[in-house]
């Protein structure tokens, strides 16, 4: 995204014209920043090539998951609904990993029909339904463990999923009674150990502490896992200040690691792929002059855009045109909502706004449009693909006539 002469542009294609053509709010997404991510991903990890599955959860447009698996990459499903989704888009089921601490038999059965690379168990009761399943079918099912390292991510405590407290994964002692159980299984074999401890990490600490700890399990459990699937949580820069998880650092620490581990590695990422390629575009209802602020009132609300409400993060906001005269009062951002957490972002010294004025939120390509309901009767946004300056439509806004 960048001005040209003073009008915000995603690829030579500017804000107005997209507001204009398709009305607003606007899911914005940029095939070009999708493709460097992708590109600068694989690159960081070349030395071990290993198999990127792209998390359908932070982005589940079944048009977006096309374009990603173009690129090869494969998926890491939470659901029924979306493994069917990666399938539809494309996907071949031998790049599919499933996660989440609740299957239930439908998806097992599902998943297991269709022969997805991995099911990954979070719990022995799971296992159990896995083989159980896979017994009644005459089927041999490869499976992970999700290990839990009990490792502090240093992230917000809502994404945090690594520390024993957390519901995720299996604690060393039932892993190791898990790991003999499922060696003498007839209809399940062990392929893999999972992790994954949480999301927007910055730092690479919590990753070396991740892996140190993998070793110590791998050894205690004297098994030589075909994979290792070491999750997502990769952070991105959402202050543009540079402050971003350092691939390349993560990277040599996984090829010491694998020095001792004959394994391939699996990814799981979401945001790091998708984040920062998507734009919400919104206008401003109305302005309301506060008593210390003035209040930005968007059309768009927290149910087309929930980060903010749900974890206080905070998307920066940008004017479709710069005007540069700014002014000395400071602006809340908030949605038209009856919730005092409908609000996005509150800047002092923003450029002077005017009713019906263009404005975007940026970075939401991952957790946005997925998180989005129709509280309020608020029908869900349009979602538009820009590739190599063009506009394509993924997905049509929602007509109120079918949500009424
Ligand atoms: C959410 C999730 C991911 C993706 O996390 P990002 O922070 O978006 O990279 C990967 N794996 C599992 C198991 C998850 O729950």
């Amino acid at each position: 995204m960048k001005y040209i002469k003073k009008k915000l542009t995603i690829d030579r294609v500017t804000i107005q014209n997209i507001a204009k053509k398709f009305d607003t709010p606007a899911y914005c997404y940029s095939y070009n920043q999708l493709k460097k991510n992708i590109d600068n991903f694989k690159k960081s990890f070349k030395s071990f090539s290993p198999l990127i599955c792209f998390a359908i959860k932070s982005n589940t447009n079944v048009n977006l998951i096309k374009e990603i698996s173009k690129f090869g990459l494969g998926a890491d499903v939470v659901s029924l609904g979306e493994l069917m989704k990666a399938l539809k888009a494309g996907i071949k089921p031998n790049k599919i990993v499933f996660s989440g601490v609740g299957k239930t038999s439908e998806e097992i059965s599902f998943a297991i029909n269709k022969k997805i690379l991995l099911i990954n168990a979070e719990s022995k009761s799971e296992i159990l339904e896995i083989e159980r399943i896979a017994k009644k079918n005459k089927k041999s099912v490869d499976v992970g463990i999700r290990f839990n390292p009990n490792v502090d991510a240093k992230t917000l405590s809502q994404i945090s999923t690594g520390k024993k407290e957390n519901k995720f994964g299996i604690g060393e002692k039932d892993f190791l009674e898990l790991t003999k159980y499922i060696k003498k299984s007839k209809n399940l074999n062990l392929k893999c150990l999972s992790v994954h401890i949480g999301s927007q990490i910055l730092d690479v600490k919590p990753y070396e502490n991740m892996l140190q700890a993998l070793n110590k399990i791998i050894k205690k459990a004297n098994y030589s896992f075909e994979y290792i699937d070491l999750g997502g949580g990769m952070g991105i820069d959402y202050k543009n200040d540079k402050k971003m998880l350092n691939l390349k650092n993560y990277s040599k620490n996984i090829k010491r690691f694998l020095k001792n581990h004959n394994s391939k590695i699996i990814f799981e990422p979401g945001r790091s792929i998708v984040g920062n390629i998507g734009t919400l575009i919104s206008r401003v209802t109305y302005i309301k002059e506060g008593h210390n602020k003035n209040f930005i009132i968007l059309d768009v609300a927290m149910n087309d855009l929930m980060r903010p409400a749900l974890y206080n993060s905070k998307h920066r906001i940008m004017p479709a045109t710069k005007i540069g005269k700014k002014v000395k009062k400071t602006y809340e951002f908030v949605g038209p909502i009856c919730e005092s957490t409908d609000k996005f972002l509150t800047i002092n010294n923003f450029q002077k706004l005017f009713e019906k004025d263009l404005i975007v939120i940026c970075d939401v390509g991952a957790y946005g449009m997925s998180l989005s309901s129709n509280y309020n009767v608020r029908p869900k946004p349009i979602e538009i693909l820009i590739k190599n300056s063009k506009i394509k439509v993924i997905n049509k806004r929602q007509k109120l006539t079918d949500i009424v």
